[in-house]
């Protein structure tokens, strides 16, 4: 599958990072975000959600995991699972309910959630480098590498 490189010298290219995705983002789509703290997973979330229409604060939902935003036409689910304490938490959760619905799934700290939250259709991982972030973004699905096209043809 596809996978884009991108330099993000500042903030605000995470921001417009986060914006060009949410515009490209047509259907339902889930959305890993890997990286250290600090690294702009949270940035990137909120240039996404203002791109998708939404206005004001955006924090990391770190105690109660999940962050919901209903938006139109989709909502958006920002989870970080960073304090996730064992990934079957999800299922008390009602996991499922989120990721079977019509919505758009951003997640923080993935990894804590191995074996019970479903795959994405993408990948992000923000690095440090210098003064700011190397991007990775590796498509995983169908619907991840159209995505991908779309991020590439935007430059
Ligand atoms: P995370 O959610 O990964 O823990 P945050 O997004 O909360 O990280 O914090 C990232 C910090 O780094 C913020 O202070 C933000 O302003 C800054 N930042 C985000 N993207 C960049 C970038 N490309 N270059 C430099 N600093 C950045
Ligand atoms: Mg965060």
């Amino acid at each position: 599958m596809n996978q884009l490189t991108l330099p993000l010298p500042d903030e605000a290219s995470t921001l417009k990072l986060g914006a060009d995705l949410a515009t490209a983002c047509t259907g339902t789509t889930v959305i890993h975000l890997f990286g250290d703290l600090g690294a702009g997973k949270t940035t990137f979330s909120r240039g996404f959600l203002q791109a998708r229409g939404h206005k004001g604060n955006v924090k990391s939902p770190t105690y109660t995991l999940v962050e919901p935003y209903q938006l139109h036409p989709m909502a958006v689910y920002h989870f970080d699972l960073y304090r996730l304490a064992d990934p079957e938490e999800l299922e008390f959760m009602g996991i499922r309910d989120y990721f079977t619905e019509d919505a758009i799934c951003l997640v923080e700290w993935p990894q804590q959630g191995a074996g019970v939250l479903p795959d994405p259709d993408l990948e992000l991982t923000l690095e440090y480098q210098a003064e700011g972030r190397l991007a990775t973004i590796k498509a995983v699905s169908e619907a991840g590498n159209r995505l991908l096209l779309v991020l590439q043809e935007q430059g």
